[in-house]
């Protein structure tokens, strides 16, 4: 049987009725932009991760431009992000006219390092951006601690995290802002685009209001420059209909994650990192490098709760695109998340040199990770399936 890397149908067939129904409520509400389901879809969200306002957008990345923008980033600043994760984290920055300058990462969580962002922080450096990566959260005590000693301000990428926590607190709630996207593919998939800005600053959060429709208020009164940056009123409707379910794809994706774990580490050549080394990553991952060890899984740090928007594998010694044709040829779904690191995009490369610097970690990462299917509804034979071709793989 196939294995597909994601299969939405599984998760929103079941749910056909239900998104039925509320097609028809705003069908025949006739209320298609505002309204009532994007105020209860906000409120919803915001009682979910326990922030004080909420602000649906058109994307997840439409969420990192209002937040940019309402923190009036623009040329002539600097804004920290990692090399390792989707492009529109610097996409954003750039489009406003601001430099990214691009920090390495840590091998075990795939996180920003916060030592490569200190040494990359100048006079121009305004704002942060940690993104989450597949789910679990980065070093926020460390980053916040940075960020208040330096001025500088924090919008947490929490796409692939909506609902992961960091010692009990949401990502996306700790920093200036936190940004979520219903992507299909997000752990709260919608059905086509949409996303979210959280804050709990009153003066903020009235400013990403205003800058998502046009920068306008009152009506036909324009004090700053926003964009269409709306939501859609029937998105939120059928993210609605998903969001009293989110808990249990949590718990699915999660013992999906300790099945893989528990199963291949009886496999000869899997190691899992050990996150109780956290603070000397790079020793850790170096000598696991130059161990026998074939394959490193992921790990959750104990003060994160991580939800599992990816399920990624280090394969070392060069061996990472066999594993990839292997699983393909078996028909299990796998995917490279990310094969080139944001620093080395072309559209970056007239970037000041400085702010493409020391992303060595990131580079290694590019060529070692590779991600297994995670999803909830993933079958008890279908996850066999998978950890079978990789057992196969490390005994070839
Ligand atoms: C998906 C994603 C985005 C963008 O979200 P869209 O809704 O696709 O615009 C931004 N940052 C990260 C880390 C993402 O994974």
């Amino acid at each position: 049987m196939p294995v597909p890397l994601l299969d939405v149908n599984a998760q929103n067939h079941p749910l056909e009725a239900e998104f039925t129904a509320a097609f028809q409520r705003v069908f025949r509400s006739g209320i298609f932009i505002g309204g009532p389901e994007i105020t209860a879809l906000e409120d919803e969200i915001a009682k979910l991760v326990g922030a004080k306002h909420a602000i649906g957008v058109s994307s997840g990345t439409d969420a990192i431009l209002v937040a940019l923008m309402a923190l009036d980033i623009g040329p002539g600043d600097e804004v920290l992000c990692p090399a390792f994760t989707f492009f529109a984290t610097a996409g954003c920055v750039s489009r406003l006219g601001a430099t990214p300058v691009f920090v390495d990462v840590c091998p075990i969580c795939f996180n920003i390092d916060l030592n490569d962002a200190a040494a990359k922080i100048t006079s121009r450096t305004k704002a942060i951006i940690p993104v989450h990566l597949f789910g679990q959260s980065a070093d926020l005590d460390g980053l916040m601690q940075l960020a208040g000693q330096h001025g500088l301000r924090v919008i947490e990428d929490a796409a692939q995290a909506i609902g992961a926590t960091y010692r009990e607190r949401a990502c996306g709630t700790i920093g200036d802002f936190g940004t979520y996207s219903f992507f299909p593919s997000k752990n709260l998939g919608g059905l086509g685009d949409s996303g979210l800005v959280v804050t709990n600053d009153d003066t903020l959060a009235a400013k990403s209001r205003a800058l998502r429709n046009h920068g306008m208020e009152p009506k036909y009164y324009h004090s700053m420059i926003g964009g269409n940056f709306r939501i859609d009123a029937l998105q939120s409707a059928l993210l609605r209909v998903k969001l009293p379910h989110y808990a249990g794809y949590t718990k699915g994706r999660q013992a999906n994650a300790a099945y893989y774990i528990e199963r291949l580490l009886q496999v000869p050549g899997i190691v899992q990192a050990d996150p109780a080394h956290c603070k000397c990553a790079a020793a850790q991952s170096a000598a696991l490098t130059a161990s026998d060890a074939r394959l490193v899984l992921p790990v959750a740090y104990p003060h994160n709760e991580h939800i599992w928007n990816q399920f990624t594998l280090r394969v070392l010694h060069g061996q990472r695109d066999v594993l990839k044709n292997h699983l393909l040829s078996k028909g299990i779904g796998c995917e490279v998340y990310y094969p080139l690191t944001l620093d080395r995009q072309e559209c970056f490369a007239p970037l000041p040199a400085a702010s493409r610097q020391g992303c060595e970690v990131a580079h290694q990462l590019s060529t070692e990770v590779l991600s297994i299917p995670i999803f909830a509804e993933l079958s008890e034979s279908q996850r066999d399936e998978v950890v079978t071709g990789i057992a196969e793989f490390l005994q070839a």
